[in-house]
């Protein structure tokens, strides 16, 4: 038998096959840098029977392996397990077909998110979940992280996108999922594996709806004097019966941040929040709905609303929003960046909560989140060579995921679990439901070779949970 890399060179050729150890350095982790495993190689098909070489390669050698796309995933889905091999997807980027007539697209997974919406849009069409790095995160890791992003209110996450996917499977076998036509009989496995995290196999191609480009979009600036105000606002706006395509609020410490860098679009540094508002839809409605807003802001002590005068100053207001968490590193050289939902009628209560844990751990605290799903994202900075500080910002982080599940939220809206918030997962499930979830791992990832140690806690005993598992699972964290 062949040894492990000379497998995975037969399987990929040889410029696709990493191991030396500076090339694996940066697999190390994904955007949790605070967490870190070693694989052995990483590897870089480009087919799916590339993809099934190296699973089948994996399993004569007895090693786990861990699908990757970017790696900008937040809660260490891409880590690997010590000794893991790495199948990294981003060589596998081409858009197989699009299908104006049917709104649909054939994709590779290692095809980058805002790409797509650019090869797209001469048809008049746009892939519309969009979070925040679709510059640079894959749909295979959209996929797999069921992610969202600003336009997640009026069009939903990447579930509510995909019809079909291709996906290799922990044994080497490859199932095709769904039909490009839509609701296909059966159980659904295309919603299973969206969301799944890398859990049930390596998605190597994915059939997605595209949307008609909006005939026109208005942005809008609405400035407050608190964050408390601008979520109030958006509380008002829906109750209303407006679905904006976005609601995004940014509290002052981030403007300050933003404006200080390259990202700056001219936003009030003297607000004490700002809430971005985007409609698009028919010409014809956006005038009405646009007047609303204005009522809603002013009716929640605004103390003004700018309407983006061009594209130019509309991409302006989303680089400042879509790059905040780059420009925080002017702040510290760390974040902990945190993602939780709550119910949207409870956001301005809940944020004032999360502010006073902050400050009662006297930890500088940003929020920049997608309001109008009740989405949080509470960004910690601070330096882990000052002793004591990194477990004030663990201890800290875990009242606040606290706060928002006693508030009826959950643990993730979008970045998923990973191994950050595996061990949070039965403050939000009873052992039956976990052990649901476990059962259906096994159906399909019986020895627990794929992406292991990710999404649900390891149970007491594990073999109680998976009589066949291998043992993975007991890797404990980095
Ligand atoms: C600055 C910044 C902003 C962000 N904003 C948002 C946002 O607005 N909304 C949002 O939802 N997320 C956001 N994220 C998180 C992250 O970008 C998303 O989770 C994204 O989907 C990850 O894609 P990726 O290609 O980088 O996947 P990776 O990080 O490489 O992997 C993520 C998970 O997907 C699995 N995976 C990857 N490819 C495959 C595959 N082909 N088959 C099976 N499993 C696979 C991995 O095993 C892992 O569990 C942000 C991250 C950053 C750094």
């Amino acid at each position: 038998m062949p040894s492990l890399h000379q497998a995975l060179e037969n399987a990929v050729g040889r410029d696709a096959c990493l191991h030396r150890p500076d090339e694996l350095f940066v697999y190390e982790c994904d955007g949790l840098a605070l967490d870190t495993g070693r694989a052995t190689a990483v590897v870089l098909p480009r087919e799916t029977s590339e993809v099934v070489a190296v699973v089948r390669a994996c399993i004569e050698h007895d090693v786990p392996f861990v699908p990757r796309g970017a790696g900008t995933g937040l809660s260490g889905g891409a880590r690997p397990v010590d000794g893991a091999v790495v199948i990294e997807c981003s060589r596998m980027r081409r858009i197989l077909e699009v299908r104006p007539e049917d709104r649909v697209a054939v994709v590779q997974p290692g095809v980058v998110n805002a790409e797509l919406s650019r090869v797209v849009a001469p048809h008049g069409l746009f892939y519309a979940p969009d979070p925040s790095s679709q510059a640079a995160c894959t749909i295979g890791g959209n996929v797999a992280e069921n992610s969202g992003g600003p336009h997640t209110l009026k069009y939903g996450t990447t579930t509510n996108h995909v019809l079909a996917v291709e996906l290799v499977l922990p044994d080497g076998a490859v199932a095709r999922l769904g039909s490009a036509a839509g609701g296909a009989p059966g159980y659904d496995l295309v919603g299973v594996v969206v969301g799944s995290e890398g859990t049930l196999g390596v998605v190597t191609e994915i059939t997605t709806r595209l949307e008609p480009l909006p005939e026109a979009v208005e942005t809008l600036l609405g400035i407050f004097p608190d964050i408390v105000s601008a979520c109030r606002a958006v509380g008002r706006m829906v109750r209303g019966g407006l679905v904006p395509a976005a609601l995004e609020i940014l509290d002052q410490r981030t403007i300050a941040v933003v404006e200080d860098s390259v990202y700056a679009a001219g936003l009030p540094r003297d607000a004490g929040a700002v809430l971005i508002v985007e409609l698009d839809g028919a010409q014809s409605v956006l005038a009405g709905q646009s007047e609303r807003v204005h009522a809603a802001c002013e009716a929640e002590s605004a103390t003004g609303v700018r309407i983006a005068r061009d594209d130019r100053e509309r991409e302006l207001f989303w680089k400042a929003r879509k790059n905040a968490f780059g420009a925080m590193g002017r702040l510290a050289p760390d974040i902990y960046l945190h993602d939780a939902v709550v119910p949207r009628a409870r956001l301005a209560e809940v944020v004032e909560v999360v502010c006073s844990i902050a400050d009662r751990y006297e930890l500088p605290l940003s929020n920049v989140f997608h309001a109008g799903d009740g989405n949080l994202h509470p960004i910690i900075s601070f330096d882990r060579r000052n002793a004591g500080e990194l477990a004030r910002v663990m201890e800290a982080g875990r009242e606040i995921l606290q706060a928002c599940i006693d508030a009826g939220g959950v643990i993730t809206g979008e970045h998923g679990i990973g191994t950050e918030k595996r061990d949070f997962m039965p403050l939000l499930f009873r052992d039956d439901d976990l052990d649901a979830m476990r059962r259906l791992r096994t159906a399909l990832n019986p020895e627990g070779r794929c992406n292991p140690t990710k999404l649900l806690p390891t149970p007491r005993f594990c073999a109680e949970a998976n009589p066949h598992a291998r043992g993975y699972d007991r890797v404990p964290l980095a």
